[in-house]
């Protein structure tokens, strides 16, 4: 190894805060955990273009924080977890039409899935947690989940769309009133709160849809109930829509609070025999 030159490249671009995923651990480190628990969270990452104003990585370092916050709070109510390695890759294709993007198809993101979970089959875990930082992926996640559930005599797998009960409360934690969307308002929040050195709001102008191309585009009501729309590739109107300039790390304390609490209460319930999900 070379002394540091100092020059360009060398900063620290952001620290994170641990509990670790398994990419952290020993091997040694991975089985006394797994002496403790056989639930593993598995956080779906993606790279994808978010605008000027947030990094490739968004989505990975997003479902990397809820799997982090999430394992934290179970862990105080004795219900301890592992967390997987992020997939870093999901299925892309709206955004392949801006640099930077790498998109997985549908069927090589349900293999690399499989081959994940049955590895971590092998490792001891039979409870399977998917959580999602990019929702272009869920379809996929799904279908590996259903694989992982028949091809093990033991593995339960859940897939949990977070942005059901995050987009029930948009509207009350948001400063934005107008439409806000993917790499917009909210997604720009939650980065503040974890990756601010990468955030750059100053470099983005609002960009909206109206309601009508925006209920086309993401359609709430799917969102809402869990569904969602397919688009051909290219198609996506911008590479983000909303006011990135409002984002506040604050509001992205509330999205991470909402999500969080979410998931625990689901995972608690489902796995753990916990009180009952509001
Ligand atoms: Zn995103």
């Amino acid at each position: 190894m070379g002394e540091s030159t100092g020059g360009k490249g060398d900063g620290v671009l952001y620290v994170q805060k641990g509990p670790a995923t398994m990419t952290e651990m020993s091997s040694h480190d991975l089985a006394r955990a797994r002496e403790q628990t056989d639930v593993v969270l598995l956080p779906f990452g993606a790279l994808e273009a978010h605008g000027d104003h947030l990094p490739l990585g968004t989505d990975s370092m997003e479902a990397r924080e809820i799997c982090r916050r999430v394992a934290l709070r179970l862990a105080d109510s004795g219900c301890p977890v592992v967390i997987g390695p992020v997939i870093p890759f999901g299925s892309s294709n709206f955004h392949l039409g801006y640099p930077g993007t790498v998109s997985l198809k549908p069927e090589t993101l349900i293999a690399l899935s499989r081959d994940v979970c049955l590895s971590l089959y092998q490792s001891g875990f039979r409870r399977f947690v998917f959580v999602h930082g990019h929702d272009g992926s869920l379809p996929s996640m799904m279908v590996a989940a259903q694989i992982l559930v028949e091809e093990t005599p033991a593995a339960e797998a859940m897939v949990l769309n977070w942005l059901t009960p995050l987009s029930k409360v948009y509207s009350t934690i948001q400063l934005s009133k107008a439409s806000e969307g993917h790499g917009g308002e909210g997604e720009t929040a939650r980065l503040l709160v974890t990756h601010p050195e990468l955030v750059h709001p100053e470099r983005s102008e609002p960009f909206h849809l109206t309601s009508e191309q925006m209920r086309k585009l993401q359609g709430p009501e799917h969102i809402k109930t869990g569904g969602a729309i397919f688009y051909s590739t290219r198609k996506y109107p911008n590479d983000y829509i909303g006011t990135p300039g409002l984002a506040r790390p604050e509001t992205g304390e509330k999205g991470y609070g909402v999500i969080v609490e979410w998931i625990c209460a689901v995972i608690q319930r489902d796995l753990f025999g916990g009180a009952v999900v509001p």
